[in-house]
């Protein structure tokens, strides 16, 4: 998952990306809004935590102006304001959801995954498809009892693959998400290509992974 913090209090910006890269997330940080709005328009990111005080505008004028332009992001507000009136426009522009500060980043956390199960119409943390559960939140895949052992792109793909059934991403897409920052070459590659082998591999040792499916010249499809 890819997350822009939006934050110009250092020290907070640093505590979560440390937090949020030890949990996989690949995180970008910017300190003002015009730095925050340019990195919107380049990537796509997962998630922008915003910070509403930015020194060069309010984050509400940079949220508007992101979902005028079409950003798909889930934003979630953080804010020593407090006031109720900030959390309704927050919402009304199109905010996911708004934590008050001071906040913990185990609750930040736990608040990004519950976004991400609403978002995609997940009860809990597990995901089943056929004999397979992946468990988002611990991050393990289970098959039958045996817990698959994959590397942290191997899980990404997987995850992110199975939160977006029976539709097609490209490779273009699944490298972005994979990677976070891509240069144009790297679309040409085979990255996503050897570690999808590898995954695949891995699963189809524990049981068949006839909905994990290749579309031909566009990328991959689970189908569940
Ligand atoms: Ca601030």
């Amino acid at each position: 998952m890819n997350v822009l913090i939006v934050e110009d209090e250092r020290s907070l910006s640093h505590e979560m990306e440390i937090y949020l890269t030890r949990q996989n997330y690949n995180c970008d940080v910017a300190f003002n809004g015009k730095s925050a709005a340019e990195k919107i328009h380049l990537n796509n990111y997962d998630f922008v935590l915003l910070d509403l005080g930015l020194p060069d505008m309010d984050g509400l004028d940079l949220l508007r102006e992101a979902r005028k332009k079409g950003s798909e992001a889930t934003f979630i507000i953080l804010t020593a304001r407090g006031e109720v009136e900030d959390k309704i426009t927050g919402l009304d522009l199109g905010a996911d959801d708004y934590i008050p500060k001071p906040f913990s980043l185990a609750e930040l956390q736990s608040r990004m995954q519950a976004i991400l199960r609403r978002k995609h119409g997940l009860k809990t943390n597990i995901m089943s498809i056929q004999d397979f559960e992946i468990d988002i939140q611990n991050r393990t895949v289970i098959c039958k009892g045996n817990s698959i052992n994959l590397t942290k792109k191997e899980f990404d793909l997987l995850h992110y693959l199975a939160l977006h059934k029976n539709r097609v991403l490209t490779r273009m897409q699944l490298t972005e998400h994979i990677w976070g920052d891509v240069l144009e070459d790297d679309y040409e590659s085979n990255y996503i290509d050897v570690h999808v082998k590898n995954l695949r591999k891995k699963l189809s040792a524990q049981a068949p992974i006839e909905w994990f499916e290749t579309v031909r010249g566009v990328g991959y499809r689970v189908n569940a």
